[in-house]
């Protein structure tokens, strides 16, 4: 029964708060749940699609308000906050004052776009998260027009009838019409850690928020069971919205190493300030230099030095990690994982729908004396049971066991577009698809069978058991699950005839290890008449669940995805071990395994040996293993801690609720974005959108691509610095003539501020990303080779500034003029140098190192474009002092470039064949050696 939107909006104060009125006030949980239903203007079979969208017009988004964002003025004032800026303005300021305007000018323009490249940085990091915070929005499971859909839970209105399950974030304030077995954890609303039972009779109204069993609120966490509720409250409405205005945290920019170089930054800011005073001390005590002159020069110094922009460029680096990475479908919930990924040593995934398909279709029916081949493929129901010899139609016994496989089910299938769809559990379509079939009517079995009571499927207990009410006033039992499970359930089974015999374990340990070998998935079924159908609520509990009489196994074929061999073959060259953990048969396990290629012979552990095993026996085990099968979320917990203990980096998939505590446990946890649970992705710190092994491959190469940029910036910002400071500092200290002047310090640090620097964060993988071995986690960002190589490039271009100094000098030419050459020197050195740092692993002089990615181009076309304005227009020079450079010196300061690029290829070349610095190893061809190769 639907009430039409005016009746609704003109109802008493009782209908779903349109109002402020807290949703308590109505006293939901005092109330029949029929009586609530009817005071909603609401049914059972939900509202109709054009009802929710009156009443979402009416009621709004259900959202709790954002938080307040950091207002743009306050981020661009920000930029601010930062000792060498305000030491930089204080100083344009003194220059200002005692008329050097030239120098006041180019400083103040410095920190101007310095502020404006950090802010438009800053923005572009917010909102690529911003993005990823849109990609996560959270869906729901409603009823409308009487089918189940998934809506967006912005969109749940009052009225809306809710479907939970484990592991579900409640979505709304609901009105509970139907719980079997259901636990919510309700910590975030009353503190209370212990989860709550809930259940539909209404409770006392004025019991307290943690006593209302029929109620199930908003951000509180289902642990266990499933139920039904109809909404009563949305938004700011519910009960959480009341307590706080702001639900789920808001991602942070900081990580780990970000952390790691403002600490730097600050570090080497201060270092930098005291050498500049010591210069300035020597400048203007010992050679009597003019103090203005001196403090302007050792100002230009210190800014030159401090790699100021580098936080900002490194932030940047990462969002353009984050996006690339949600381009290939892994969607970074927290930033810090994008660094870990690139370190990750071992993965260890789900089997079901992440390394395989998770298309099911039933291959083989396994009844007593019977074993019928099924043909077709997907969930069509086209496809014929091939009889055993001498049969004319389908065995009773067989007939039985795949109605059990129907009616202890909960899937539907249905045709979209001409092609068959399942809507629930995969294996459960496909046993819907198994009876038609068999040609039995799988809408009227299911009507002429009601089901009252179930015990859910669930990873612990490995089982599903349904009560159904007989014709007879009898009822029947019906179980599916792990098939040694039911069996160890069982006591008789089914022959041919009809009738119940003692159980022969043997023989169907037998049929089991036949189709588990041939990588099919098996599920057992058993039976139980009862003479009457219990009374009460909760009619079924595990305590009926025995003295089965089993019906027969049945085998299902789950290939393996295409993709994910590819990608288990690139980790195994990129040195990272592979390891399923499955809830799956030890056989089926292994034999999907091979198929893989996870290993050459997979070792199969069970969560029996994980058991059995002390903690240190687990961390051989959890190395030797590719494979754990028959695992629960405990033992995967287990694993992880092993694995961690033998100091690996560890990627860890999960769907279910019990998956939170390994996937937070795991150095990067990865949630299903299709399957998983809404607690597992809340405890992850990546969701896969497409649950696919291959994305979280791709993340990993896309990880150690951010790494690998992350360095180059660094590589390429130091010696870049580095080498103009030591000139000024060398001329300084000998007395010479400064090769440049203060302006033109600022305007090299300022126009490659703002173009080269940031080029190399868009950098794409080198090639051979995924030939290396993971690097070390503890691995320092200035490593041995990042330090040679910031002192060597430093002393080349102190060499090829003073060098170019002292010729044109030679050469006659004026102070202006040698200085302006000098300036032109640097750019072109830098732009040469950044073209060498974009490989760091391999060769740059080649066919794709000159071509250089748009950013770069854009970037160098945009710095020489401004290096020939301040070289021959007449406004820059005379702002900067400086003259038109002759072909003949331009096309020298050119060669130097080229040398300079010659010399680190070939001191690349040399380091590389010498194998001085580990981490310039060759990518390696073939998948033949690793570091690590114990573990893959
Ligand atoms: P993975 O952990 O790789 O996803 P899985 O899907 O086999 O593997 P679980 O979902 O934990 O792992 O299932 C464990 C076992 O429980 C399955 O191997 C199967 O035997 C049984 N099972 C799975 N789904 C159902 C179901 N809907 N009803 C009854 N039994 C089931």
């Amino acid at each position: 029964m639907t009430m039409p939107a005016a009746s609704l909006a003109a109802g008493s104060a009782d209908t779903a708060p349109s109002s402020d009125t807290p949703a308590a006030a109505h006293a939901w949980h005092a109330l029949a749940a029929d009586a609530a239903l009817q005071r909603l203007g609401a049914s059972g079979d939900g509202l109709s699609a054009d009802e929710a969208r009156r009443r979402l017009a009416r009621h709004g988004p259900n959202e709790l308000p954002a938080a307040a964002r950091v207002s743009p003025l306050r981020r661009f004032l920000s930029q601010f906050q930062n000792a060498l800026i305000l030491f930089l303005l204080a100083a344009a300021v003194l220059a200002g004052a005692l008329g050097h305007l030239v120098d006041a000018a180019v400083i103040v323009g410095v920190v101007l776009v310095n502020a404006v490249v950090g802010f438009v940085q800053e923005g572009k990091a917010e909102e690529a998260m911003d993005a990823l915070r849109a990609m996560l929005a959270p869906h729901a499971r409603v009823l409308r027009d009487g089918h189940r859909a998934q809506v967006p839970v912005a969109e749940l209105v009052p009225g809306d009838v809710v479907l939970l399950e484990a592991g579900d974030r409640v979505p709304a304030d609901l009105r509970l019409l139907r719980a079997r077995g259901l636990l919510v954890d309700e910590a975030v609303l009353t503190g209370e850690s212990v989860a709550s039972v809930k259940h539909e009779g209404p409770v006392a109204a004025d019991a307290a928020l943690g006593d209302r069993a029929s109620m199930a609120y908003s951000g509180t966490l289902v642990a266990a069971g499933q139920a039904q509720g109809v909404v009563v409250a949305t938004g700011r409405h519910t009960e959480i919205g009341h307590i706080s205005s702001l639900l789920g945290s808001v991602q942070s920019l900081v990580t780990p190493l970000l952390r790691q170089i403002d600490a730097f930054g600050r570090r080497f800011t201060l270092f930098c300030i005291a050498g500049a005073a010591l210069l300035f001390a020597f400048a203007v005590g010992v050679q009597g230099a003019a103090w203005l002159d001196a403090l302007m020069v050792v100002v230009a110094i210190a800014v030159s030095l401090v790699p100021e922009g580098l936080p900002a460029v490194i932030t940047i680096t990462l969002a353009i990690g984050v996006r690339r990475m949600a381009a290939r479908r892994a969607i970074v919930r927290r930033l810090p994982a994008v660094e870990t990924l690139g370190a990750t040593t071992v993965i260890c995934s789900d089997k079901t729908g992440t390394l395989t398909r998770n298309e099911m279709t039933a291959s083989r029916v396994v009844a007593e004396g019977a074993v019928i081949a099924v043909s077709g493929s997907g969930y069509a129901p086209v496809g014929a049971l091939e009889l055993p010899p001498g049969c004319g139609a389908l065995p009773a016994h067989a007939r039985r066991l795949i109605e059990c496989g129907l009616l202890c089910n909960d899937a539907q299938l249905a045709q979209q577009g001409g092609e068959w769809k399942v809507d629930g559990d995969p294996m459960e379509g496909a046993l819907v698809a198994l009876a038609m079939k068999a040609g039995l009517d799988a809408a009227a079995l299911r009507a002429g069978h009601p089901r009252s009571d179930e015990i859910p499927f669930d990873a612990q207990h490995r089982f599903m058991a349904t009560l159904h009410a007989r014709a007879d006033g009898s009822a029947e039992l019906l179980v599916k699950g792990a098939p040694e499970r039911v069996l160890a359930m069982s006591t008789g089974q089914l022959d041919a005839h009809g009738q119940v015999r003692p159980l022969q374990p043997a023989q169907w340990e037998a049929a089991i290890a036949e189709a588990a070998a041939a990588g099919e998935r098996v599920l057992g079924f058993a039976a139980r008449r009862l003479p009457a159908l219990p009374d009460g609520a909760d009619a079924l509990d595990f305590g009926d669940v025995r003295e089965l009489v089993l019906l027969g196994v049945i085998g299902f074929i789950d290939p393996p995805r295409a993709e994910a061999t590819a990608a288990v073959a690139d980790c195994r060259s990129a040195g990272i071990a592979v390891k399923m953990i499955t809830g799956d048969h030890a056989a089926t396990a292994a034999a999907i395994a091979a198929q893989l290629g996870l290993a050459e012979q997979p070792v199969v552990a069970t969560g029996a040996d994980v058991d059995a095993a002390s903690d240190e026996e687990l961390r051989g085990l959890a190395r030797r293993a590719s494979v754990f099968a028959r695992t629960n979320p405990e033992h995967k917990l287990r694993v992880v801690r092993a694995l961690q203990a033998e100091s690996q980096v560890v990627a860890m998939t999960g769907d279910g609720v019990n998956d939170a505590p390994s996937l937070k446990q795991a150095d990067v946890g990865v949630a299903m974005g299709h399957k998983g649970t809404d607690a597992a992705k809340e405890a992850a710190q990546i969701v896969l959108a497409d649950d696919n092994f291959a994305s979280i491959v791709a993340a990993v190469s896309e990880g150690r691509t951010v790494y690998d940029n992350i360095r180059k910036v660094i590589a390429w910002t130091l010696p870049s610095n580095g080498g103009e400071v030591l000139a000024i500092v060398a001329a300084m200290m000998l007395g010479l003539t400064l090769p440049m002047t203060t302006p033109q310090i600022l305007w090299i640090n300022m126009i490659l501020t703002i173009s080269l620097g940031l080029v190399l964060a868009f950098e794409p993988p080198e090639p051979g990303v995924m030939q290396r071995p993971p690097r070390r986690p503890d691995a320092p960002l200035l490593s041995p080779f990042m330090l040679w190589r910031v002192a060597v490039v430093s002393l080349l271009f102190m060499a090829g500034s003073f060098g170019i100094f002292f010729w044109a000098m030679h050469r006659g030419h004026s102070v202006e003029l040698a200085r302006t050459m000098v300036v032109n020197t640097l750019c072109v050195l830098e732009i040469f140098y950044l073209f060498n740092v974009r490989y760091l692993h391999m060769r740059s002089f080649t066919w794709r190192g000159a071509r250089g990615t748009p950013a770069v181009l854009a970037a160098v076309a945009l710095v020489v474009a401004a290096q020939l304005a301040f070289t021959y227009a007449p406004w820059m020079q005379r702002l900067f002092d400086s003259r038109a450079v002759p072909l003949v010196d331009g096309a020298a300061i050119l060669a130097i470039g080229l040398a300079c690029m010659v010399l680190l290829e070939i001191e690349k070349a040399l380091l590389r064949r010498w194998g001085v610095f580990e981490e310039l190893a060759a990518p390696r061809p073939s998948s033949s050696s690793s570091t690590r190769e114990s573990f893959t």
